[in-house]
């Protein structure tokens, strides 16, 4: 994953959407940004990870960031929005690295990074299968798949490894991501719980509700679903 950061991928917002994002700042509190509980909750909170596969039903209708790097699922992208353009008139510059991915992509990308581990140490396939999917899922496993996940990172800081933690950007993020309806889904110290290795960049959207209670508790999506 570390290398496979697309280059220049900006959300960098003109003047005239941040008027509007700040406008409808103003006009409502972040927490009600997005409306009453419509019953999407259930969606949100659709858990897909190692053991549990993309649900066969799950239909995920997207919408493309404005620089059409990449897209998320319709109903997390004003959230997605919201709370980049707030991170961005606050100082700090963002980079959407990574949205929505088709089955097709996420074997693609797990196959490549099987295969540079097989050639860089000499790993049999197995052994590079094992390793990789501590932070690549094979297809059906992946987040990414939802729609409702989103790897950001630094602007001025675009890989993706543990030294993330130390830009503006993540901090700001795992600071206020819980007010607009994200979790930094694999935290530090879960690693047996998500099965996926400390992850500071991958943000999942579950609503505010859920957002809140995860991150002031310090949970996962996993204990948050199974409680
Ligand atoms: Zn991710």
């Amino acid at each position: 994953m570390r290398r496979r950061i697309l280059p220049g991928i900006l959300l960098i917002l003109a003047g005239i959407v941040t008027a509007i994002g700040l406008l409808e700042n103003q006009a409502l509190p972040v927490s009600d940004r997005h409306g009453p509980d419509t019953g999407q909750t259930d969606r949100l909170l659709v858990l897909v990870n190692k053991d549990h596969a993309l649900p066969e039903d799950y239909e995920v209708e997207l919408h493309w960031l404005q620089n059409g790097s990449c897209a998320v699922a319709e109903e997390m992208y004003g959230a997605l929005r919201a709370m980049l353009t707030d991170g961005s008139a606050d100082g700090r510059a963002f980079v959407v690295a990574s949205g929505y991915r088709d089955a097709g992509l996420q074997q693609q990308l797990l196959e490549e990074d099987i295969q540079t581990a097989m050639k860089n140490e000499g790993l049999t396939w197995q052994e590079a299968y094992e390793k990789e999917t501590r932070e690549t899922m094979p297809p059906g496993y992946s987040e990414h798949e939802t729609g409702l996940a989103a790897d950001i990172v630094s602007l001025g800081y675009q890989v993706l490894d543990a030294a993330q933690e130390d830009t503006e950007e993540n901090r700001w993020l795992r600071e206020n991501c819980s007010k607009y309806g994200f979790i930094l889904r694999y935290p530090k110290q879960k690693e047996e719980i998500t099965k996926v290795d400390y992850e500071l960049w991958h943000f999942r959207y579950v609503g505010t509700a859920a957002a809140e209670e995860i991150m002031l508790r310090g949970i996962t999506l996993e204990e948050y679903l199974l409680e």
